[in-house]
């Protein structure tokens, strides 16, 4: 495997193999790699001749009081992962690199409609900064193809919007979201937990799965949250939110509503916080 932090040097390699009809897979990521990362190196081989992982820690996506500073950096094990998942090149660009002009002064891209709900609402600015790295990324790499995690759903449904308002010509896949074995998402952020937060974290897979039973059973939607928050606050989280929306644009649901739905939590435990989610139906 490869490992570039240039600009140029990630052209040089790639132009070779785009004049060879080889196609191109981008699997972006902010580093300290775990099994749901080395499953989209895995779908990627799947989609791609050659595969092309960055990892970088986008400043612009972090609000003044989140962890930028603190999100765990450790590129010698990723570098490690990442050739052991089978991927061809590591791009580990400095964020001079990716903001030539400085963060303060830099294109910022607005998705509209999708990035303002849920998320966008609670982090302001955070999907700016998602669409603005991964349109720079999209612009350096040029793939054929994008893989993007479930486990950050609505982020993936920023990037297929802004793909498709802005004619990206990238197909974007959205792979399965990867477990513990005792159902908690595998998140860099999971490592920030104690024993004793790690053992209740499992609750918000636990919820995700009531809410869709709930859901089954035709409970009204109102009571569905409001138990799932009660249930999270009982068991020590803060809840930011516990919600059952329309899988394609997220836009709030009616009792009764038909078509795909996908149930989304984020709360903290202690310092932590954690993110969720369950589609009932695959709508994206
Ligand atoms: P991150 O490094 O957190 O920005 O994640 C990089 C990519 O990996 C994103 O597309 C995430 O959605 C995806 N990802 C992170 N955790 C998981 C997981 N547990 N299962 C599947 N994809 C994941």
């Amino acid at each position: 495997m490869h490992v570039v932090d240039q600009v140029d040097s990630l052209r040089a390699q790639l132009t070779s193999l785009r004049r060879g009809s080889q196609r191109i897979a981008l699997v972006p990521t902010m580093g300290n790699l775990h099994g749901g990362h080395h499953s989209l190196i895995a779908l990627a081989r799947q989609q791609a001749d050659f595969i092309v992982a960055s990892v970088f820690v986008n400043p612009t996506q972090f609000g003044p009081n989140e962890d930028f500073a603190r999100y765990p950096r450790t590129p010698d094990a990723d570098a490690a992962g990442l050739e052991a998942a089978g991927c061809d090149l590591m791009f580990l660009p400095p964020v001079e690199a990716m903001y030539p002009f400085g963060t303060a002064h830099s294109v910022d891209i607005h998705v509209p409609v999708v990035s303002e709900p849920l998320e966008g609402a609670l982090r302001p600015g955070h999907f700016n900064g998602v669409a603005s790295v991964v349109a720079r990324l999209f612009n350096l790499v040029q793939p054929d193809v994008a893989i993007f995690g479930r486990k950050d759903y609505q982020q993936l449904l920023v990037i297929r919007r802004m793909v498709a308002d802005l004619g990206f010509p990238i197909e974007i896949i959205g792979a399965p979201i990867i477990r513990e074995a005792d159902g908690l998402a595998k998140s860099s952020r999971n490592q920030y937990l104690s024993d004793e937060e790690r053992a209740r974290s499992v609750q918000i897979h636990q919820t995700l799965l009531e809410m869709q039973r709930a859901h089954v059973a035709n409970t009204p939607l109102a009571g569905i949250e409001s138990a799932a928050l009660s249930h999270l606050r009982n068991n020590g989280f803060v809840p930011d939110y516990a919600t059952i929306r329309h899988a394609t644009d997220l836009s709030t649901v009616s009792d009764g509503a038909t078509t795909p739905l996908v149930a989304l939590i984020a709360a903290r435990l202690g310092s932590t916080r954690l993110i969720d989610n369950l589609e009932f139906e695959q709508g994206i």
